[in-house]
Parts: structure tokens; sequence; C-alpha cells
């Protein structure tokens, strides 16, 4: 490099300078010598090759400079990874993003446990050692009819361990309809054979017989399944035998019927006008012997698995030494105690209920605030873009009734570009919704972004930082 060039281009300062420099106090006083340390040295490395080609004025290298930005790379570095999101894509129980909201009784509940030392395996009346489930068993008996109650990590936790405690090194007989899988990760036929359980599969994906049952059962056979088909559903020429009379058939072998019911709703949903999902009470009344189901799915509760069904059975499955494995923690168990209790009193669940609040809210409801929200949105995307107030299908979401679909209203941004740009378009605007503080998640349908407005329950924020989304020039 000439040596008249070099002379002229600004140096970068040392880190030793930085780190002296009054400016970076306020840094040194937040993070710590050690992390201020490495983000200089980061920044400077950065800058080593640009600084070296002349591209930076001195104006740039300052310390005063320097340090701001090196102060802005370690706010990002704290910013939690944890991130509030607005979840506008028409699915309201949606697995990527945690499922069911709480009601204000479970937060407070799970404050209090996280707070205070509370009686989690301790019995306040005998001053003995206490079971975690017994803090919830009562109400979950009162709400389902079962006699015996225990609370796992989730529901595929629940299956797992039902089997593994009932049928392992035995056989469990199923039907090839009721062979599903949920969410890539849970495959029954996988699980069974984790839980040491023998697949016995019978019948056929669209028809299964009770004389398939009664022909499998043998001297191997250890329990009979039925499995929910959340996510699919079989239309047509179709046969199921009736859990009634499957559950007829295990009794009459002496064996159990384990049923995994998936979302397991406690109260008949019909009554707010929701598709009818089969309850928890019905499934035990109807003879299953073990019925597992969800937290988060259509109970509105948090993440867990729930066990319930006879006495001797659920015994045999807490003494399963996968249950200390895959036991719920105190936060867990506060939630949902809160969440069971609103179920106490279904006239006012609608509305206490956040989950149940959000599936049941009208149209017109939604209608009318799209259409209150339509003008800023028009004005601040400008004039490439169309925003109209559609009609629009929602989904209940994690398994719950795939064929249903809840009537709602949207958003719907076209960009008003020629059909070639219009694929670019919509990624730029789904990726500046989604850098937005708290991201904007919608989804792309029919050329347009579609934003389903059932869960925007704090307008407010959701208007207030609206002028900051920028987006980017499209270019061909
Ligand atoms: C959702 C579901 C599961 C898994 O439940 P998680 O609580 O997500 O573990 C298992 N079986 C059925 C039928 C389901 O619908």
């Amino acid at each position: 490099m000439p040596h008249s060039a070099s002379s002229t281009i600004p140096r970068l300062p040392s880190i030793d300078t930085l780190l002296r420099h009054p400016a970076s106090q306020p840094l040194l006083d937040r993070h710590g010598r050690d992390a201020v340390l490495a983000t200089l040295r980061q920044l400077l490395d950065d800058l080593r090759d640009p600084a070296r080609l002349g591209q930076l004025t001195s104006a740039e290298l300052t310390a005063e400079v320097l340090t701001g930005r090196a102060s802005e790379r370690l706010a990002r570095q704290n910013q939690s990874h944890i991130r509030r999101v607005f979840n506008l894509t028409g699915t309201v129980l949606h697995t990527n993003l945690g499922r069911a909201l709480l009601p204000e009784e479970a937060i407070e509940a799970v404050q209090l446990a996280a707070r205070y030392p509370l009686n989690l395996e301790f019995d306040l009346t005998t001053g003995k050692r206490g079971d975690r489930d017994d803090l919830i068993e009562g109400l979950i008996r009162e709400l389902t009819g079962a006699e015996a109650v225990t609370v796992v990590n989730n529901n595929a936790a629940a299956v797992l361990l039902a089997l593994n405690s009932l049928g392992a090194r035995k056989e469990g007989i199923i039907s090839r309809g009721e062979l599903i899988e949920i969410g890539g990760a849970f495959r029954i036929p996988d699980i069974m054979a984790r839980a040491g359980v023998r697949l016995h599969e019978i019948g056929t994906t669209n028809r299964t017989h009770a004389r398939d049952y009664q022909a499998a059962i043998g001297p191997r056979t250890g329990l009979l399944m039925r499995v929910h088909c959340s996510n699919y559903s079989i239309q047509g020429f179709t046969t199921q035998v009736p859990t009634e009379e499957l559950a007829q058939i295990a009794h009459q072998h002496d064996l159990p019927l384990l049923e995994d019911l998936g979302s397991g709703s406690l109260l008949d949903l019909t009554r707010w006008g929701l598709p009818a999902e089969p309850t928890v009470r019905q499934a035990l009344a109807d003879g299953a012997d073990i019925v597992t189901f969800s937290g988060d799915k259509l109970l509105g509760g948090p993440q867990a698995g729930i066990i319930v069904g006879r006495k001797e059975l659920i015994a045999r499955i807490k003494k399963n030494p996968l249950k200390r494995a895959l036991r719920v923690d105190k936060l867990t168990l506060a939630a949902l105690e809160a969440v069971l209790g609103l179920y106490r009193n279904p006239d006012r669940l609608a509305e206490r209920l956040p989950s149940l609040r959000l599936l049941t809210r009208p149209q017109e409801d939604i209608k009318a605030q799209a259409e209150r929200l339509a003008p800023a949105l028009a004005t601040q995307l400008g004039a490439q873009w169309t925003v109209s107030v559609e009609p629009a299908l929602g989904m209940i979401g994690s398994g719950s009734q795939p064929v249903a679909r809840l009537p709602s209203a949207a958003l719907c941004l076209r960009p008003l570009v020629s059909k070639r740009l219009r694929g670019r378009s919509l990624h730029v605007l789904e990726r500046a919704l989604r850098a937005l503080p708290v991201p904007v998640l919608g989804r792309i349908d029919d050329d347009a972004l579609w934003l389903d407005l059932r869960q925007l329950d704090d307008q407010a924020q959701w208007l207030a930082q609206l002028p900051e989304l920028h987006l980017g020039v499209v270019t061909p």
C-alpha cells in the first residue's frame, strides 16, 4: 500500500484507549468488564478490514461512536431469547407459539409458587410427607368422574408412562386407523416400542371391527389402546368400534382399555357453539380404564399430561420409576389447579379462560376490530399495498378438530406490484412484521399476507408500534 495513502487513513483506537474513555464507564458498570472487553474486541475485529481499506472516516472511529456501537451490541446480547409475539396466524392453540394462554388466576398462582415455599409434597394436616398429585386430584376427580389421577410433564409422557406401566413386555392391540403421528416426533408405534409394549395392529386404516379386536386377543395381550385421531380425520366408508363396546371386549378378557384422548375437553364445547370434542368424563363413563390428555390444549392450562382412571391402575402407574422422571413441577401444578378451579363455574368459563374466550370470539366482533385498524395499517404501508378486511377461517390448533374452521376476519395485505415480484414483496413484509418490537406473525396465502385478528386483544400496543414498521424497497 503506498505510504501517502495509508498515512491519511484514520486508525482504529486501541482497546485500552476505549476502555479508559469515560463513555465506557456506564457500560462497565452495567455489563461487567469481561462482556465489555469481548464486545469491544469483536467490534474492532469487524472494523479492521473496512478501516484498512479506507472505508471509514475518522468521525466513525471516535471513542464515543465506538462505545455507542458496543453499547447497542451489548443491549442486543442481553435481550431475552423468549419474546412475546402477536399470534395473528388464525391458529389459536399454536404449538410453536406456546399453545394456551393462562388466565390471571393461574398467573397469580404461578407467582405465589415461584416466590414462596409451599406444601408441594407436604401434608399440612398430618405434618407428614405428601404427594404432589394430591394438590389437584380432588378437582380432577370432581370434573371428570375419575377414581384417581396423576399428572406428568405432557400428554406424550402420559401415554409413555401409562403404556409402560400397564403393558410392558406384553402386546398392545390398536387399530391401524389410530397409528398416528403428532408433530413429527410423537408417533404411536414409536412410543409403544419405547414403552416396551409390542404393537399388535389390527383392522385397516378406514375400518376396524369388534371381531378384529376379539380375534387379536390372546395370552400375550396386555392392553387395548384407543387413540383419538387428533390431527387427521377419516371420512367416508369407515367403521370404528365405539369406546363402550371396546371396553366391554377388554373387560371380558380382564384387560385394561387405555384411551389417549389428545385434547381431552372437560366440558361439552358445543354449548359454546364449538365443534364437538370427546370429553374425559364421557370416555371414562364409556368404560375406558385409563384416559390421558393434555393440559395446554382445549383445557386451556399449562403444559401437562393428565392421567385419570381406575384407582388400582393409577396406583401401578404412580409406582413406576419413570413417573419420577416425568413428573410436573410446582409452577405447573399451581397453574393447573387455578385453571381447573375455573371449570367449577362453567357459566363464566368463556369470559375467564383466555383460550375459550378467544375460540368463541364472534366473527362480527373481529370484523369490527379489523375495520377499525385497517386505515392506520394502510397509511403505514403506503401506496404499494392494499389493505382490505376479509372473512377468514381459523383453526383451533394442536390437533383439535383438524377439519373444523373458526369463522373469523382478517386484515388482508396485497402488494400492488407485478405478479413476478409479489412473492418477494410478501416475504419482505413478513420479515418487517417479525422485526417489530413485539413481532407480528400472520400467514401468506393466495398472494396476500393475512392477519387474522381473532387473537389481537392488545390493540393499543399493536397500533403503537406500527410507525416502526419499515419495508425495504423491493427491487427486481
Ligand atoms: C397432542 C397429542 C398428544 C401429545 O400431547 P402433548 O401434550 O403435546 O405431549 C398425544 N396424543 C394425542 C392424540 C394428541 O392429540
